[in-house]
């Protein structure tokens, strides 16, 4: 039989450049520590911001569901995989993010690729910051648009282009609202301010925002106080509600087009009962324990503050997320190795996930985290670094 060569000599490429990385496996549920290769270890790299994926309510609300309606819903959405949960949930998303409607995708990545695929013609335009994530990148080829990229947050470039695209019949700004590598907040006040005096629409993907920023945790649109001036918000299911999935938030127009136009929607089956009731419930909790998010927030003030007093270069950050820069790959990667070494869990990032010469080791608070259990992981990384040569 033929054999995949090619595919394994640039493996190999990767194994002598140090950047071949196993998938690292956890024998636990996804907490604050977490049990890998038999020990436990202080986890900095989940997107369990609220500690939810095992908060009690949320696994109850799964069994019961499965107990009452099994363990697949056996269509799609359109055809005969529409339950009344699924209603439920979206008419809770819509609230939720104070829009007219929702629909749920089976995750974010889709979400993106189906809005932005469906939406979309020749005769428009998609903008979109350089730093978009992969998702977003990806639902741009899939369109016949025109498309351009705006360098990072700069404003200045996005008015350059919007002024230059305005023979489009439609131009779409397309934007993460916080930015999933570098945590840094996209400038959506100005964002908006340029869609509207260039009669652009604005799409935002809030995947690391929802449930993190903003009131209870709506996200960046409620954050900035931009309610109804956003005409699509993209939210998951997957990082701080704690289970899996993706939502479009918007007028109801654009949501009844997407349950008719929606590719992911419409070609793939539903959420099971167990998913679609455990994120009802991380909504209510979310509603009901504002403690949650002040926990989060606590601890990320108190480990970015550790983590500027050790001394390591960061990347600006506003949110949980807060990236160790380290710049070489392979050094980046023997870093994290060590720190896990230690006790320690926290990814190394490299190309092309974030551009060559910036990997860095993203470290990612949660609620869930106890002041010990950051003490002990400051107190790791700064021997880490000195072991590293990094001090
Ligand atoms: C993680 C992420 C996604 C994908 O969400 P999933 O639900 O995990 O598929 C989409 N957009 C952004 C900005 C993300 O960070």
């Amino acid at each position: 039989m033929k054999e995949f060569t090619f595919l394994q000599k640039e493996l190999d490429t990767m194994r002598e450049q140090g950047t071949f990385q196993e998938l690292p496996k956890i024998e636990s549920y996804q907490g604050p520590i977490v049990r890998m290769k038999g020990r436990d270890i202080i986890q900095l790299s989940s997107n369990n911001y609220l500690g939810l994926t095992s908060h009690p309510r949320l696994k109850k609300a799964a069994v019961d569901a499965a107990e009452q309606f099994g363990a697949g819903t056996g269509s799609v959405r359109t055809i005969a995989g529409t339950f009344t949960m699924h209603d439920e949930l979206e008419k809770k998303l819509a609230a939720f993010k104070k829009t007219e409607a929702a629909l749920v995708f089976q995750s974010g990545f889709t979400a993106n690729q189906g809005i932005l695929s469906s939406i979309l013609t020749k005769d428009d335009i998609v903008i979109s910051d350089e730093l978009n994530h992969a998702s977003i990148i990806d639902g741009i080829r899939l369109t016949k648009a025109g498309r351009k990229v705006y360098e990072h947050a700069n404003m200045e470039d996005l008015e350059k282009i919007l002024k230059k695209s305005m023979s489009y019949r439609n131009r779409l700004i397309v934007t993460d609202g916080v930015f999933s590598m570098d945590g840094d907040i996209a400038p959506l006040p100005d964002i908006v301010r340029l869609a509207e005096q260039y009669d652009a629409f604005v799409m935002v993907d809030d995947a690391h925002a929802s449930g993190v920023l903003g009131e209870n945790g709506r996200g960046t649109v409620h954050h900035f106080g931009l309610d109804g001036k956003v005409h699509i918000q993209v939210g998951t299911l997957s990082k701080a509600i704690g289970v899996l999935g993706g939502y479009a938030a918007g007028s109801k127009v654009l949501i009844d087009y997407l349950k008719h136009k929606g590719r992911p929607f419409l070609f793939s089956t539903s959420h099971p009962p167990a998913v679609t009731a455990a994120c009802i419930e991380a909504v209510n909790v979310l509603l009901e324990e504002p403690a949650l998010i002040k926990r989060l927030w606590d601890n990320t003030a108190y480990f970015k503050k550790g983590l500027e007093n050790i001394g390591l270069p960061l990347i600006q950050s506003e949110t949980p997320i807060t990236p160790i820069l380290i710049g070489d790959e392979a050094e980046t990667c023997r870093f994290s190795a060590t720190l896990f070494e230690l006790g320690v869990f926290a990814q190394a990032i490299v190309f092309p996930t974030v551009p060559k010469g910036k990997a860095c080791i993203r470290t990612i608070m949660t609620a869930e985290h106890t002041k010990q259990d950051l003490d002990k992981a400051l107190d790791i990384i700064e021997t880490g670094a000195r072991k590293s040569g990094l001090l």
